[in-house]
C-alpha cells in the first residue's frame, strides 16, 4: 500500500490504565506538530467497526494529561475477533481515509493489531497501556508506576489499622499471571510476605515466617498476594489456612480491586506516555509499521508487534532476594 501517512487514527483498547489520556494527547499533538490529520476512534476495535470517529486537533486534548481512564473510552470487542468484523473495520478505516492506527492497550489489543495488519496490510503501531507491566519489549507499560503508587498508599493505610489492632492483613493486588505489582508494591510497602504467580513459596513457609515474625516481637503483619499467586489458594482460603494453623492471629482480608486501575497518572507515566506518543507517530512517518513502542534503559525503542505479543516478561529474581532479606 501507499506508504505516505497523512491521517492517523488513535484508539484505546482492553483494560484502561492511568496514562492512556496522556498518550492520546501526545499522539494527537505529534500529528498536529507534523501537520498530519488525527482521528480519535472511540471504544477501541468496536468503535472502528462501527465508524465511531472524531476529528482531533491539538486543542481537543486540553487538560487531559492529569486524568485517569481514557477520553476515547475502551471496550472489548467480540466482533473484531471474527474475520467479518475485521473486514468491516478495514472498510471503515478506508472510508475514513486512515493510513495507520495507533493502538494503546495490552497484549490482547496487540494480537488484534497484528492479525489486522497481516490480513489487510494495514499499518499499525502499539503503545503498551496496562497496569500489569506484562508486555515483552518494554521495561515499563503505561499505568504501572501509577498503580504501584496507588497500591503502596492503600497498604500504608491498611497498616495503620493492622498495627492498631495487632492484626494480620492479606492484601490482594492485581496480577493474574504476573507478580510485578505484588513484588514491587510489597517491597515498597514493607510487606512481611509477598505471594506471586511466578514462585510457589509454599503455605508452610508462610506459616513459618509468620511464627518467626511473632517471636521476633512483631504484633501485626501485611502479606501481599497477587490474584494468581502460585499457592493456588485465593486470599480468603489463605486466611482460613492461617487461622487454622495460627489461632493467635487475628486475620483480615482486603481486596484492592479496580481502584488500582484508576486515578491521576504519576509524573513518570505522564512523561512516558508523552515520549511513547511522539515515538509512535514519528516511527509511522518514517515508514516503520507493526511495531510496539517501548522503553529500555531510558531510551525509546521499537519491538516488532508479534514479538511483543509472543514474548514473556520475567520477574526480577534479585528483587525477590531483596524482599526475603527485608522480611528477616
Ligand atoms: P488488558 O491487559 O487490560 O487485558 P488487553 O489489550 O490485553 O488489555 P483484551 O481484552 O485481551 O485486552 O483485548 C482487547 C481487544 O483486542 C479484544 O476485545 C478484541 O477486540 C481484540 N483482540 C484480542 N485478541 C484478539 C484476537 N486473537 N483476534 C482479534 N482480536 C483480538
Amino acid at each position: 500500500m501507499n506508504n505516505k501517512i497523512n491521517k492517523i487514527g488513535v484508539m484505546t483498547s482492553g483494560g484502561d490504565s492511568p496514562g492512556m489520556n496522556a498518550a492520546i494527547r501526545s499522539v494527537v499533538r505529534t500529528c498536529a506538530f507534523h501537520q498530519i490529520e488525527c482521528i480519535g476512534i472511540y471504544r477501541g476495535y468496536q468503535g472502528l467497526i462501527e465508524g465511531d470517529f472524531k476529528e482531533m486537533d491539538a486543542r481537543s486534548v486540553n487538560n487531559i494529561i492529569n486524568k485517569g481512564g481514557t477520553i476515547l473510552k475502551s471496550a472489548r470487542s467480540k466482533d473484531f475477533r471474527t474475520k467479518e468484523g475485521r473486514k468491516t473495520a478495514f472498510a471503515k478505516a478506508r472510508e475514513k481515509g486512515l493510513d495507520a492506527i495507533v493502538v494503546i492497550g495490552g497484549d490482547g489489543s496487540f494480537t488484534g493489531a497484528m492479525i489486522f495488519s497481516e490480513e489487510f496490510d494495514f499499518p499499525m503501531m502499539g503503545i503498551p497501556g496496562t497496569i500489569d507491566n506484562d508486555i515483552y519489549g518494554t521495561s515499563y507499560t503505561l499505568g504501572y508506576d501509577t498503580a504501584l503508587n496507588t497500591v503502596v498508599e492503600a497498604i500504608d493505610k491498611i497498616r495503620d489499622t493492622a498495627s492498631s489492632h495487632d492484626r494480620l492483613f492479606f492484601v490482594e493486588v492485581m496480577g493474574r499471571d504476573v507478580g510485578h505489582i505484588a513484588l514491587n508494591a510489597g517491597v515498597g510497602a514493607g510487606a512481611e510476605e509477598i505471594l506471586i504467580p511466578e514462585e510457589d513459596l509454599g503455605k508452610e513457609r508462610l506459616i513459618e515466617s509468620l511464627k518467626r515474625s511473632r517471636l521476633s516481637g512483631k504484633s501485626s503483619s501485611i502479606v501481599v498476594v497477587a490474584e494468581g499467586d502460585k499457592t493456588g489458594d485465593n486470599v480468603f482460603e489463605l486466611k482460613d489456612y492461617v487461622e487454622a494453623n495460627l489461632p493467635e492471629y487475628d486475620v483480615r482480608v482486603s481486596v484492592l480491586g479496580h481502584m488500582q486501575r484508576g486515578g491521576s497518572p504519576s509524573c513518570f507515566d505522564r512523561v512516558l506516555a508523552s515520549r511513547m506518543g511522539v515515538k509512535a507517530v514519528e516511527s509511522l512517518l518514517e515508514g516503520k509499521t507493526n511495531y510496539m513502542v517501548g522503553i529500555r534503559d531510558t531510551q525509546m525503542v521499537l519491538c516488532p508487534i508479534d514479538q511483543a505479543v509472543k514474548g514473556k516478561t520475567d520477574i526480577d529474581i534479585e528483587l525477590i532476594r531483596v524482599s526475603d532479606i527485608m522480611t528477616t
